[in-house]
């Protein structure tokens, strides 16, 4: 059985006064309320991780996430953050080729490649994000697409690599829209997703994969998607920012 994972992208969003409340926030819930034993992560801005970290102590229910590394790993490259600044500072996970930054900061599968490689060099676990937008769907095109992202920024890797490695798909209509995948549209793309790490890497390795949905879940709707037989949690941005609807998507997993 693949733990379930349940990781909140704030995205640019909160001061740190107000990320603090909602982590403590958070963090009190699951510690009271979620019996079941599903591994969250914020996925937090960077001037926030250190902070946020060390507010939440030896929680040993939540990690913290960055959301996105420099695909270099030092040098003159100002503004950027790099993988091993990551891990001094203690942070396991990274959110790699999120949509907005392929779509905002021209992200492709070619540079992804080399960001799961540094994560991964320096001891991070990528969550790895693809999707299709929405005239992709529309002509049907949702599927090819899908399967080349994963392809060209994660089949390099051996099979022990990949399975310790988080996918997430996010179609990009869902994202932000309100407009959630159906539980069946987002167990088909898992399931294409996993059969097609099957016939590179095989069943065993494709069985011990993650792969998380997102794309506008919430309260009234994770209980349904996270049933999915492939769907091994989710990446949730808009509903990670309330304590209260956050901590229900957990309850969810
Ligand atoms: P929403 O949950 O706000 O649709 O965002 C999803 C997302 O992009 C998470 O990475």
């Amino acid at each position: 059985m693949r733990q379930k994972i349940v990781a909140g992208n704030w995205k640019m969003n909160k001061t740190l006064e107000e990320g603090n409340i909602l982590a403590s926030e958070i963090a009190g819930m699951v510690a009271d309320e979620v019996k079941g034993d599903a591994k969250v992560i914020f996925c937090v801005p960077f001037p926030y991780l250190l902070p946020i970290k060390n507010q939440l102590g030896n929680n040993n229910r939540i990690a913290i996430g960055a959301q996105n590394c420099s695909e270099h790993e030092s040098g003159a490259y100002t503004g950027e953050v790099s993988a091993p600044m990551l891990k001094s500072i203690g942070i396991p996970y990274v959110i790699l080729g999120h949509s907005e930054r392929r779509q905002y900061f021209g992200e492709d599968g070619k540079l992804l490649a080399k960001k799961v490689d540094v994560a991964l060099k320096h001891g991070l676990i990528p969550i790895y994000c693809c999707g299709e937008p929405l005239e992709v769907r529309e002509s049907n095109g949702h599927e090819a697409l899908v399967k080349k992202q994963v392809e060209e920024s994660l089949f390099h890797l051996s099979g022990d690599v990949i399975k310790t490695i988080v996918i997430a798909y996010e179609p990009v209509w869902a994202i932000g829209t309100g407009k959630t995948a159906s539980a069946q549209q987002a167990q088909d793309m898992h399931a294409v997703i996993r059969k097609h790490i099957a016939a590179k890497y095989g069943q065993s390795v494709a069985d011990a994969v993650a792969i998380l949905y997102g794309g506008s879940v919430n309260a009234a709707n994770a209980k349904e998607l996270f049933a999915c037989p492939d769907v091994d949690g989710g990446l949730v941005g808009g509903a990670s920012l309330k304590s209260r609807e956050f901590t229900e998507v957990i309850k969810g997993a």
